[in-house]
């Protein structure tokens, strides 16, 4: 489908896209506009603008909060940064999780590692379908440990940026019933054996727990959240897992430091 458009004397050709997409967040543009950030399932990471969108009575409701699974039709334009939003439908809302404080931190905390950690304009469908099961267990569950861990070990996986949870990163020992220590610095864990000259601010983190999330992990979201109860010890590992998130982003997310408020 294309709209013919007319820039001065000249026209052109806008192809019109549809994909599904998840709404990150939106800006102001201006009195009426807003820039849309979506996670799309047929182009990655795009901006694009949604005209009229700040006032009361817009075509596009409520369609547009942030975490909105969504099916949209967008004018792309050729060697512009931004398409221009045409129709925008509702699959599925994450309004409701607003209720919830914490919940709704966390699927914010989702949201921002997507926009930061994802590049801009990278087909990744396996990351679309992390962040709607992610989305969907925060919204079903109401527990924040579980899917978060799950996110940031998937999320540092599919960008190529997890260490191995269970193996030190100097020697390559499996580490045992014995701690492992994480400091910024490095690119993985280290056993009490390579632990000398860390810096003194390096934690101790249980080699149980992250063999048991490891584990956890390598297996569907929906199957771990049916276990009676969450592992022992989770959430250090969802914190070493965030560090690891924010090293990698190379920037202090906003969320982070709410989320350790809420929990
Ligand atoms: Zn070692």
């Amino acid at each position: 489908m294309y709209c013919r458009g007319i820039v001065g004397a000249s026209t052109f050709a806008m192809p019109l896209v549809e994909t599904e997409a998840i709404v990150l967040r939106t800006y102001r543009l201006g009195e009426a506009d807003k820039i849309v950030s979506l996670f799309t399932r047929q182009m990655g990471r795009i901006r694009a603008v949604a005209s009229g969108a700040q006032r009361p009575k817009s075509r596009y409701g409520g369609s547009l909060e942030s975490m909105s699974y969504v099916r949209l039709w967008v004018y792309e334009r050729e060697n512009r940064d931004l398409g221009r939003l045409n129709s925008v439908e509702i699959l599925e809302s994450f309004f409701d999780m607003q209720k919830d404080y914490a919940t709704h931190i966390a699927a914010q905390f989702v949201v921002e590692v997507a926009e930061q950690l994802l590049p801009e304009r990278e087909l990744n469908e396996r990351a679309f379908r992390l962040l709607l099961v992610v989305l969907r267990a925060l919204k079903q569950f109401r527990e924040i440990d579980r899917p978060l861990v799950y996110f940031d070990y998937w999320i540092l996986r599919l960008a190529g940026f997890l260490p191995d949870l269970t193996v030190c990163a100097e020697c390559g020992r499996r580490f045992e019933t014995d701690a492992a220590y994480y400091a910024e610095r490095l690119p993985g864990l280290v056993g009490p054996e390579c632990r000398k000259g860390l810096a003194a601010g390096a934690r101790p983190m249980s080699a149980k727990s992250l063999a048991e999330v490891q584990r956890a992990c390598a297996a569907p979201l929906d199957k771990w959240m049916a276990e009676p109860s969450k592992p022992n010890g989770i959430s250090a590992v969802r914190e070493l897992l965030e560090s690891i998130v924010e090293a990698q982003a190379e920037r202090r997310l906003m969320t982070r430091g709410l989320l350790a408020e809420v929990t």
